[in-house]
């Protein structure tokens, strides 16, 4: 029995998810007449309150799209250190935007109100570049699935309006962030200018992700996404995934976490391991002391065909999700539970 924690993008759909994906009706979505991904469209434009949503192959395509509609090259966003769209997306902001980045050392990710305000560059100081756009992440990938404080969004919504600042949300994760602090996605379609959130995460759909924001924005999306090469036929059947997704696996987010929270504190009670991050949601990041000790906890976790992932710089990286069953978990436990 493989356990495969390496990250929460390799769950496969479940039979029953299979069988509404094989059920749907399709059409050409490029001329917009594939009825699932139109309803996929509406749904998530409606759960969070925006004018309207358009669906991508990948959280790397929303992002970069959201990046292109809201500045212009020479123009500069601010983000933090560890952010998706800097770290992982290819060098995107650059090659798509001609966009350089003002990174920030936030707390596991997040970055406050103040730390933006104070990395604006001055709008008549013609030196700099002119800053433009504010790109937060929730949950946060490399933060360890941290989450931010609502309230510090709002704080930072306020400095965004104050300097005429987009505001983008790469919420690959963020229906872990909204189940784990009871949040509806209404409050953050009220803040946010755009929104990307990811299908084929936590949710276990095989692809999408869904760029949601408001119409001003969303008007210019369906060419940079053209432009992007991300204009999709009958794919349909994929966006019915996304539909079985957002009913029946938003919910269930909740046991990844508690599992997640159960290892942590597993792992906390072994010698080998010098430190557990705070765990808010699915990911479990963690340290092993160097030597002979750290070799042999790799090696048994392979023999037994438990697959976590290396983040280099020392941090191991479980994620736990939809195909990490209740079996699994057990497996797992006990495995910690004895390593000596
Ligand atoms: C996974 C992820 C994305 C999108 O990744 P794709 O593989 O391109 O779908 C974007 N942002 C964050 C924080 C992610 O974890």
């Amino acid at each position: 029995m493989k356990i495969d924690l390496r990250s929460d993008t390799l769950t496969k759909p479940t039979p029953e998810m299979l069988e509404f994906m094989m059920n749907a009706e399709v059409g050409d979505d490029v001329y917009k007449e594939d009825p699932s991904v139109n309803e996929l469209e509406r749904r998530i434009a409606t759960m969070f309150g925006m004018d309207s949503a358009l669906y991508f192959p990948t959280g790397s395509m929303t992002n970069q799209a959201a990046i292109k509609i809201h500045t212009q090259p020479g123009e500069q966003l601010i983000a933090d250190a560890y952010a998706h769209v800097y770290n992982y997306e290819g060098g995107g902001v650059s090659f798509n935007s001609g966009v350089s980045c003002k990174l920030l050392s936030g707390h596991r990710g997040m970055i406050t109100a103040s730390q933006v305000e104070e990395a604006i560059n001055p709008p008549d100081f013609y030196h700099s570049p002119l800053t433009t756009l504010v790109c937060l992440e929730n949950t946060t990938n490399k933060g360890g699935g941290a989450c931010y404080d609502f309230e510090e969004i709002k704080n930072i919504k306020k400095v965004c309006d104050q300097h005429g600042l987009g505001f983008h949300l790469d919420g690959a994760r963020l229906w872990n962030a909204m189940v784990a602090n009871n949040e509806d996605p209404k409050s953050y379609g009220e803040v946010f200018d755009t929104i990307s959130v990811c299908l084929s995460k936590g949710l276990g759909a095989p692809m999408g992700s869904v760029l949601v924001g408001k119409q001003q924005f969303m008007d210019k999306a369906i060419r940079v996404r053209k432009i992007l090469g991300g204009g999709m036929r009958q794919v349909g059947y994929m966006a019915a995934a996304g539909i079985y997704a957002l009913n029946h696996h938003i919910d269930r987010m909740a046991i990844d976490h508690q599992r997640a929270k159960e290892l942590g504190s597993q792992l906390e009670k072994i010698a080998v391991v010098t430190s557990v991050e705070p765990i808010d949601t699915n990911i479990v990041i963690f340290k092993l002391a160097e030597g002979p000790l750290k070799q042999r906890f790799m090696e048994e976790l392979t023999e037994k065909q438990i697959f976590i992932s290396d983040m280099g710089q020392g941090k191991l990286r479980i994620v736990t999700h939809l195909d990490y069953s209740e079996a699994h978990h057990e497996r797992f436990l006990a495995f910690l539970q004895k390593f000596k």
